[in-house]
């Protein structure tokens, strides 16, 4: 089993006092990767004090290289900081900002481009859940990615069910795993055997109590952690728990 992946997403939240205290709070381990993902204005404080102990990413960037795109981050500036990794396509980009599969395609592509790991965040609705549409829309969400996947490099897919996110109703390990079962088959339907260098992530209120529970499965391959993120013992618990 390949090395796990811990995602801390902060969303709108933090300070430098936070930022501080995880730096003091994460304790290496050599058997798990993690990155965090502060608002940006925090990004180059946590880069600089992490000293390469974990990685540090954004939540978003621009699918423009540059120019007149106004609160706009790029993905040149985001590697100039020195972060590793930008989520694209978070549900609540693609609900608050009228993401489309294309923009976060075109996001994918720019952060490849620029030597970082995109996270693709993807994921189904309650309503397409019930109505028996959740493979249906993740993989028409998998396939819009194919011109990055095909590009190859680092990329992550984080399977990431809407009704899951900040609800405090986790998926159960069942239902993540047999989901990111059939992404890993979708990633085969578009890149073949090289899906296998894709570590595909879970997130959905992901907390120190149901860690355990998700990364007794190899599937899980790493989690994406919204709000258990920002308490820092939470936090470290779940690194714990994926040191297995
Ligand atoms: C997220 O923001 O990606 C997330 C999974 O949030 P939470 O853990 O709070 O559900």
């Amino acid at each position: 089993m390949r090395k796990r992946l811990v995602i801390a997403n902060w969303k709108m939240n933090g300070s430098f006092a936070l930022a501080d205290e995880v730096v003091a709070g994460i304790s290496a381990t050599s058997n798990v990767d993690v990155i965090v993902v502060p608002p940006s204005v925090y990004a180059p404080r946590l880069i600089e004090s992490a000293e390469g102990s974990f990685g540090v990413g954004l939540q978003d960037v621009s699918p423009f290289e540059n120019g007149a795109h106004t609160g706009d981050i790029s993905a040149a500036m985001a590697a100039g900081v020195g972060a590793t990794a930008v989520i694209v396509g978070h549900s609540e980009r693609r609900g608050e900002h009228g993401e489309s599969d294309a923009i976060v395609a075109a996001k994918a592509r720019i952060v490849l481009a620029e030597g970082l790991m995109p996270v693709i965040c993807v994921g189904e609705s309650l309503a397409e859940r019930e109505s028996g549409q959740a493979q249906r829309r993740v993989r028409a969400q998998i396939e819009a990615q194919a011109d990055c996947l095909r590009a190859g490099g680092q990329i992550a897919i984080a399977y990431e069910p809407i009704w899951a996110i900040g609800t405090g109703k986790s998926a159960s390990a069942m239902e993540a795993v047999a989901m990111l079962k059939e992404i890993r088959e979708m990633l085969r339907d578009v890149i073949a055997e090289r899906a296998d260098g894709i570590r595909i992530l879970y997130g959905g209120s992901v907390n120190a109590k149901n860690a355990a529970e998700l990364f007794s499965h190899d599937e899980i391959e790493g989690v994406l952690v919204g709000g258990a993120s920002l308490d820092t013992e939470q936090f470290a618990a779940i690194i714990r728990a994926a040191d297995v």
